[in-house]
């Protein structure tokens, strides 16, 4: 296992912060991740494990041991008369493996293109985008259970996932994944219960036309290119606010006040709303606002950026000035949705 001393974390997050780490271990093998944790008890020195970096606001140096999940492999893994299921190991670039299950002929996966970061950080906030949740496609994984020092295999429903939630984020110190098995249909059928991919496949729908699995992976990267920033040109993580859930009172309350307001039914039995946390935070002002060296997309106000040397504080800062003024515009309160260390 390579460690380098007091490096540089700047190419390892999209936000582009330059924080550094006390010792960076590179895990390339499965082997590699009770070594990690063996090394940082040994020295009762903290320690966290990274994949791409996509979901982080680094607002300090890190002490001790950070782990960069860097495990690779894929391969079918097993069939039935009715589903394939794959598996990935943790350090695989997300996008590059949905592109490669389509290449060969499994289709499941698509509605999730173009989202950054590792296989194995997936599960992590049961990542979500155009009507489809990984709590839909995964099988199980697996992972180093940092208590007992044992592996352990977690199914789905082990997993406890929510919207973009999970056991992981309840217990964020007890596992580390080190790989994902998903279960995927042979007889594959478009997901289109996205209002935006509705629509562009509506013509193909009338004419019953066919749409293959590759046709949405398109159209869905083509959608989010021209929505989202680059982080490799502007550094961002996506949604920097979870959209928030209101009560039914709540919402209608709100509804009244603000006729143009968007929300949708949180779930199919109860009476929660999910409210768009972008729309509250552009009535407010925000979007392509700037303060300092970070601000507010101008195309999308619920993704907040770094224009270039700035800090996870000084982002930490706008982000709060957001929440205040959400708070006394709405009374709603907004949670930050990538993992912050500060
Ligand atoms: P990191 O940011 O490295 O880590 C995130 C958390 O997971 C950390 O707490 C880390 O400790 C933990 N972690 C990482 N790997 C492991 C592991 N192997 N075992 C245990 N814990 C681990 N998210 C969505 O849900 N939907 C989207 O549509 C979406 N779009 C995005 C678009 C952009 C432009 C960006 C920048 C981000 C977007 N995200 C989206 C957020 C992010 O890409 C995902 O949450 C992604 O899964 C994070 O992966 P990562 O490898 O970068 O994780
Ligand atoms: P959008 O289409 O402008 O919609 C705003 C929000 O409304 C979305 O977050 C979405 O919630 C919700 N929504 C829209 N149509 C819906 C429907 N028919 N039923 C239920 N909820 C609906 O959103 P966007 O910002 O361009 O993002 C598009 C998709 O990519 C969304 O699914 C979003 O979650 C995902 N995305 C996530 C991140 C991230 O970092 N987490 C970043 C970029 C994009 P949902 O979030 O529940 O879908």
């Amino acid at each position: 296992m390579k460690i380098d001393l007091h490096a540089t974390l700047r190419a390892h997050n999209t936000f582009g912060f330059d924080v550094s780490a006390d010792y960076l271990a590179y895990l390339t093998e499965a082997n590699d991740i009770p070594l990690f944790i063996q090394k940082a008890e040994e020295q009762q020195a903290p320690w966290q494990v990274f994949g791409g970096g996509s979901n982080l606001v680094l607002a300090a140096d890190l002490q001790g041991y950070t782990g960069l999940m860097q495990i690779k492999g894929r391969r079918l893994h097993d069939q039935t008369d009715t589903h394939v299921f794959i598996e990935a190991k943790a350090g695989e670039d997300w996008h590059d493996f949905v592109d490669w299950t389509l290449e060969q002929g499994y289709g499941g996966l698509e509605n999730l293109a173009l989202i950054p970061g590792t296989v194995g950080a997936t599960p992590i906030q049961n990542i979500g985008a155009y009507g489809l949740e990984l709590s839909q496609v995964m099988d199980s994984l697996e992972a180093f259970d940092t208590k007992t020092k044992k592996w352990v295999k977690l199914t789905v429903a082990q997993c406890q996932f929510s919207y973009r939630h999970s056991i992981f984020k309840n217990d964020p110190k007890r596992y580390i994944v080190s790989s994902v098995c998903f279960k995927l249909p042979k007889l594959w059928q478009p997901n289109l219960t996205y209002a935006e991919l509705a629509k562009a496949f509506a013509d193909k729908v009338e004419k019953k036309q066919k749409i293959t699995p590759r046709d949405i992976f398109d159209k869905v990267c083509e959608i989010r290119s021209a929505k989202l920033p680059n982080p490799k040109i502007l550094g961002n993580s996506g949604s920097f606010f979870h959209n928030p859930i209101v009560t039914s009172d709540q919402h209608q309350e709100l509804k009244n006040r603000y006729p143009n307001l968007v929300a949708y039914p949180a779930n199919l039995t109860g009476g929660d709303w999910k409210l768009a946390a972008g729309w509250l935070i552009d009535q407010c002002g925000f979007k392509g606002y700037q303060s300092g060296r970070v601000g507010v997309y101008e195309k999308q106000a619920l993704v907040l950026v770094n224009h270039g040397g700035g800090t996870g504080k000084e982002l930490l800062a706008l982000a709060q000035q957001i929440q205040v003024k959400v708070f006394d515009t709405f009374q709603v309160q907004l949670t930050i949705e990538p993992v912050i260390y500060s």
